[in-house]
């Protein structure tokens, strides 16, 4: 079966006949990870989203695969090292997409930290994750800082530390992760959503699932069923009546986009504010993007946006420390807000709170998983899967095999380094120029999409445009919609592509054309079809207008 709305159909038709090992609820980063963890040892694994993939907080994060070197402050050494480390695993299993990016920490006079102590911590942090060669830390004198980024305020700057982290795009990593958890039989699918469970002897047995396309009431029986929902934990926790104990503390934290053009950084920048909290700046194509904030959150998990409170805080935090740039609030083009799953410490603020995951298991059996990070996925996965493999040892006296995620690529990902993808980037280009279309989109596509690069410019339309750069747009469209399970013009404008946070000029101008596509694939009525373009002007407007 493909991964594709065309198959949905059958895939929820054999989600309701097969009793799994392992049913998952929640498709962001961390499902995704199990389930893939999961098939890679040989369960028969189910996956279900109540919206689409990485809609929740994996497309809404900071993008970094990053050890956290803010928790050294907090000493969670274990934690620094173990995702540290992860770093250079997960850039190994799609060096096309978990990209080197090194970053350059400022030392201001008057901050909390200093040469010597910036110095001695990057140290540690390269150790605790085995970090080699060029990568390693070097610090730059003031002369060195400047000329490596002269937005830097010669009055003020001391120094800086010059260290290496990688740069991904978590809803695209979420969606490579569930598309190779397909290929190795498990079955996932969107717009499901979890409304009860099946209990056999008061043990859950399976969920119960709202089929939002179809509105049809649909049931999965498992053996074992992970709570995977992120923000949405404790909902579901609720559902299974066992809400007791630790619960969530939600915070959010919002970025910004502004032009490159206005905030022209030559590399990714790191830096302490005068509340003492650390912020990115991170370049990314034609723009630059700034984040983030923590703040405690109690509000509809479902509607998140960036308010002007935020975005003035973050502009204050960069005025601060590039003071030449004077940003104000008219140079925001969009902006995106997310929730952290954290698990609540008592008498602990937002930023102060550990992000380490936990796992709890009631006692009717439900797993479920929280806290953690997006770098850190393949490690939380791999927990929850021990269990899962213990306990259907114990009680079903059945094996799996030992886990294997650290040896999968991700799809499209067969690169041996980080050369190679550059080499294919200046393949593609060629390709693109011959094919009459944009060259300068090649760096784009393969960062996004890999060795999957060719299949899109294979794809086949309907009629020949004139317009070069919408045909290949809508060649990116074909390919979605018949490998990544794309059901609605949003899921690509904003999670596939990621063109609602970085490109939303290219939304703005291709939507009702991207919207039209649907309409003819999957003969839509008008009023479905107004219905989505209503949708994404309303994304639009949120993105590019601050929330009072
Ligand atoms: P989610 O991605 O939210 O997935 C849970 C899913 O469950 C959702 O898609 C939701 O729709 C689904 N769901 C909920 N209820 C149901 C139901 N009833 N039925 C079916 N499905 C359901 N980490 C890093 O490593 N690097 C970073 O740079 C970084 N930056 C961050 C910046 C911000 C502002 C935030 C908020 C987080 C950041 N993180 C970062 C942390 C990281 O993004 C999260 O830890 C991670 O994305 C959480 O993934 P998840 O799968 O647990 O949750």
């Amino acid at each position: 079966m493909r991964f594709s709305f065309f198959d949905r159909e059958a895939i929820v038709r054999e989600l309701t006949e097969i009793t799994f090992d392992l049913v998952i609820i929640g498709g962001g980063i961390t499902g995704a990870g199990i389930a893939l963890d999961a098939a890679t040892r040989g369960m028969k694994v189910a996956l279900v989203e109540k919206n689409d993939f990485s809609s929740g907080t994996s497309s809404k994060s900071t993008k970094l695969i990053h050890g956290g070197l803010r928790y050294l402050k907090q000493f969670h050494f274990k934690m620094v090292a173990e995702v540290g480390r992860e770093r250079r695993i997960v850039h190994n299993l799609a060096p096309h997409l978990v990209i080197p990016e090194k970053m350059l920490l400022p030392i201001m006079k008057g901050g909390s930290m200093g040469m010597f102590s910036i110095s001695a911590g990057l140290k540690i942090y390269d150790l605790l994750a085995g970090v080699k060669g060029d990568d390693q830390r070097i610090m730059l004198n003031k002369k060195k800082a400047i000329l490596t980024e002269p937005l830097l305020p010669e009055d003020r700057i001391s120094g800086a530390g010059f260290y290496a982290e990688y740069r991904t795009d978590d809803a695209r990593l979420n969606i490579e992760v569930l598309k190779t958890a397909h290929a190795n039989s498990t079955l996932a699918v969107n717009y499901m959503e979890t409304t009860d469970f099946l209990y056999a002897d008061s043990k859950v047995k399976g969920i119960i699932c709202k089929d939002r396309i179809s509105d049809r009431s649909v049931n999965i029986r498992g053996h074992y069923v992970v709570n995977a929902a992120g923000p949405w934990v404790d909902d579901i926790r609720k559902l299974n009546h066992s809400l007791t104990g630790k619960h969530l503390h939600i915070t959010k934290g919002i970025h910004m986009v502004i032009s490159r053009e206005k905030l022209p950084v030559r590399q990714s920048m790191y830096f302490e504010v005068p509340d003492g909290r650390m912020i990115f700046i991170i370049p990314r194509e034609d723009i630059s993007y700034i984040g983030t904030t923590d703040t405690d959150y109690k509000g509809d998990k479902d509607k998140l946006y960036a308010t002007r409170e935020d975005a003035e805080y973050l502009l204050k935090a960069v005025n601060s420390t590039l003071p030449s740039i004077e940003l104000t609030l008219n140079d925001i083009i969009s902006s995106w807000a997310g929730i952290r799953p954290l698990i609540s410490e008592e008498g602990k603020s937002a930023s102060e709170i550990s992000r380490k995951d936990e796992i709890f298991i009631s006692g009717s059996g439900l797993i479920s998983i929280a806290g953690g990070k997006l770098t850190g996925y393949r490690l939380m996965a791999s927990k929850v899967v021990n269990i899962v493999s213990g306990k259907t040892k114990k009680e079903f006296g059945k094996s799996f095999r030992k886990r294997k995620s650290r040896h999968f690529p991700l799809c499209g990902s067969n690169f041996s380094n980080y050369d190679e993808v550059i080499n294919y980037i200046n393949k593609i280009a060629v390709k693109l120029s011959l094919m009459g279309m944009p060259d300068n989109r090649a760096s784009y596509l393969v960062h996004n999409y890999g060795y999957q690069t060719e299949k899109i410019l294979d794809q086949v339309l309907p009629g020949k445009g004139t317009d070069m750069e919408e045909t290949l747009l809508m060649k990116e469209l074909a390919f979605c919609i018949n490998e990544e399970m794309v059901v609605c013009p949003l899921d690509f404008l904003e999670r596939r592509t990621g063109r609602l946070l970085f490109d939303i000029h290219s939304v703005e101008k291709y939507y009702e054309k991207v919207t039209g596509y649907f309409r003819d694939i999957f003969d839509w009525p008008d009023n479905r079809y107004e219905k989505e373009l209503a949708i994404i002007e309303s994304k639009i407007n949120c993105s590019k207008n601050l929330q009072t």
